[in-house]
């Protein structure tokens, strides 16, 4: 399964395409202009950096970049992805052209063309979710309903749990099946476990939506109505059986390796022995259960529950996973939940928008390869690449420096840095979509058959060494992440670009942005999870006990402080940060500044640098990372992130790590007592 530690929230979903829109029209005019990487426009000089940094860097930005009309947060590095999704359009309306085209560009382009054909896909109405729900339908029996599930699987629909693979936690040189808790629809198990008055507000519209939804494929009302409260109640007993978000992040509570006959009898009425043999996966003998006690609790409501109910459930989870690729009706009402409601967005994205997501979502590899092309090329990784190796020298050094850590310690340590993978820009190697067949005209079909065969090539890769070159993210992505049990960083050519990167700009800019990205991904090969993996990605403990005490110590710090930090407050109440679910990226964010600091006084080391646009090196270096995290989110989304993302909001991924910087205070002239200063200054690396 996924374990990735990403710069910023990631978005996966198997089959869908995000939202959905109606408007067909393409206004290449709109292109968005280069995001500048040193923004003195959004400066608020009313401000004092020492009192309100965040403040001070963003504060123009933010009154005068409102959130859109078709988003639900809007910040700087959302500008460099909406100016990819138009250079991606360029791309795709070229492809889906008819002109002479290589295969790579007639797939996308016809997929493309597909998902913007909307004639098409009013005309087929439900068609396409037919035969799965004739299929639910004939199940007449609780073995016959796990093999449905399977099915369901294999179609990219995530229902009751999840099966897929992972490198072995002890010997990540071999990939192993993996089971795991999943089936919920909400985006995660305490919007259906917490008792607070949103919560339970959360749940009442979440019946009528799926009520709404199951009678625009013909239920009626009164019957709609009780398939809803049975989907919440079939959905709660999942969640309550499921681990939370903050426990699942110590890699030992998901390390269950065990023989499949142990399986089979941990949770009987899976019917995990036929499970396997029709999952698609190769013979196999042994596998990791996530969390054992997940399929000992559902288990038991295999039995308890009836098989009636158990069908509605997998009628809905059918039609909610099918419902941005069916007809308008269906999308405008996925859209009044999921984006209204959830996520405080008020308008749907245009379709040629969407067209564009969904294509780098199922057909990433490819689009991502003609991206490239398109910008990117190899002088882009060769630049890149430098930058990280300046960053990997700051962290040797500072590893050197740490007056907490024992020799012993450090010299694993050195090892585990060394050993790093550097991954820049894209695959060595294509992914190979030739198998995929895409149809001019049908866009459900196109969508059905690139989840398959995603569900397939990641099953294929179970009892296989471990394919350390498959990327986690496509090109043209602008996020960056480490994997721990890969132990390397991998910075898509997506955020190579300003405002992270900028050619022609100081190295203190760049330093300040890309540097720190480069740096936070290097650190987290070195916070609380990535800690307990040692260099070649294995779950050992390479630390003394007195240096693991130390860091846990530092740690607490970090996650006591973060915790103290407001995340929303809005007439629901006020929500704080969840410093423990945090604590990885908050490690990451203060590791990260510290690295791209030194790396970048190493550059311009004690020779006077004159002032730019009236700001030293130094200054500029702590403005253009403030810049980078300068964003505007509606409160309905600032509540979801608190609950479901491991980093923490714009203002305090900058507040917050400035506080923890004498190079900050120094920098702008801080003195004790400032907020900006903090008296109980946090520091793990
Ligand atoms: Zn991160």
């Amino acid at each position: 399964m996924r374990s990735l530690c990403s710069l910023l929230f990631l978005f996966v979903a198997v089959l869908s395409v995000a939202q959905t829109a109606t408007s067909n029209s393409s206004p290449s005019s709109e292109f968005p202009k280069e995001i500048p990487s040193f923004d003195l426009s959004a400066i608020d000089k009313t401000i004092d950096p020492c009192v309100d940094f965040y403040q001070y860097s963003c504060g123009n930005w933010m009154k005068n970049n409102p959130i859109p009309a078709d988003k639900s947060s809007w910040g700087r590095f959302y500008e460099l992805r909406e100016r990819n999704i138009y250079i991606l359009h360029d791309i795709l309306e070229q492809a889906q052209a008819s002109s002479k085209h290589d295969a790579i560009e007639q797939k996308v382009g016809d997929y493309y063309a597909a998902c913007m054909d909307e004639t098409v896909v009013e005309k087929r109405g439900t068609e396409p979710l037919a035969s799965t729900m004739s299929a639910i339908a004939a199940v007449k029996t609780k073995p016959e309903l796990i093999s449905q599930v399977g099915a369901m699987q294999r179609d990219g629909i995530n229902t009751l749990f999840t099966f897929g693979q992972m490198p072995d936690m002890h010997d990540s040189r071999a990939t192993i099946a993996n089971l795991d808790q999943g089936g919920l629809t909400l985006p995660d198990r305490d919007y259906y476990i917490k008792d607070d008055a949103k919560s339970v507000e959360t749940r009442q519209k979440y019946l009528q939506h799926v009520q709404k939804m199951l009678e625009l494929i013909g239920d009626k009302p009164d019957a709609a109505a009780a398939e809803a409260k049975t989907v919440l109640a079939v959905e709660t007993g999942l969640a309550k059986s499921s681990m939370d978000r903050t426990a699942r992040r110590d890699p030992k509570t998901r390390d269950h390796i065990m023989e499949t006959a142990e399986a089979v009898t941990l949770a009987p009425n899976f019917e995990l022995a036929e499970y396997f043999v029709n999952s698609g996966a190769p013979k196999f003998t042994n596998l990791n259960v996530s969390n054992p006690d997940f399929f000992k609790e559902v288990n038991q409501q295999l039995s308890s529950t009836s098989l009636d109910d158990w069908k509605t459930y997998l009628r809905w989870r059918a039609l909610d996973t099918y419902a941005p690729i069916l007809p308008k009706a269906f999308v405008d009402e996925d859209f009044q939940f999921n984006g209204v409601y959830m996520s405080g967005q008020k308008e749907i994205e245009t379709r040629w928008k969407r067209c564009v997501k969904s294509t780098d979502q199922n057909l990433g590899m490819a689009l991502g390869q003609l991206y490239v092309d398109k910008t990117f090329g190899p002088e882009g990784k060769a630049r890149t690449l430098k930058m990280v190796q300046a960053i990997e020298a700051a962290m040797h050094q500072d590893i050197g420096q740490l007056t907490w850590m024992s020799d012993t310690t450090k010299q694993k340590a050195y090892e585990k840095l060394n050993a790093i993978v550097n991954n820049i820009g894209y695959p060595d190697k294509w992914r190979d979509y030739s198998t995929v067949v895409v149809k001019r005209d049908d866009y459900a079909g196109n969508v059905n058959r690139a989840s398959a065969f995603e569900v397939q090539r990641q099953l294929n890769k179970i009892d296989k060494p471990t394919d350390k070159k498959d990327w986690g993210m496509t090109p043209p992505t602008v996020n960056a992440y480490y994997r721990a049990n890969m132990n390397d960083i991998n910075f898509p050519a997506g955020i190579l670009q300003p405002p992270f990167y900028g050619k022609t700009m100081d190295d203190a800019v760049n330093y300040g942005a890309i540097g720190v990205v480069i740096g936070h991904e290097l650190t987290h090969g070195f916070d609380d999870q990535g800690r307990k993996y040692d260099a070649d990605g294995n779950l050992k403990d390479w630390w003394t006990p007195e240096d693991a005490k130390a860091f846990e110590e530092r740690a607490s710090c970090t996650a006591d402080e973060y915790s103290g930090f407001v995340a929303v407050k809005d007439d629901k109440g006020e929500v704080k940060l969840n410093g423990r679910l945090t604590l990885g990226e908050n490690t990451a964010d203060n590791g990260g500044l510290k690295l791209a600091y030194i790396a970048l006084t190493n550059i311009i080391g004690n020779t006077p640098v004159k002032p730019i646009d009236g700001y030293t090196p130094q200054q500029r270096f702590f403005i253009a990372y403030g810049q980078i995290w300068c964003q505007n989110v509606t409160d309905q989304r600032a509540r979801q992130l608190a609950i479901i993302d491991s980093h923490s909001p714009g203002r305090w991924r900058v507040n917050g790590v400035v506080q923890n910087s004498a190079a900050f205070e120094e920098a702008f002239g801080c003195k004790a007592g400032q907020p900006m200063v903090s008296k109980n200054a946090c520091r793990v690396w």
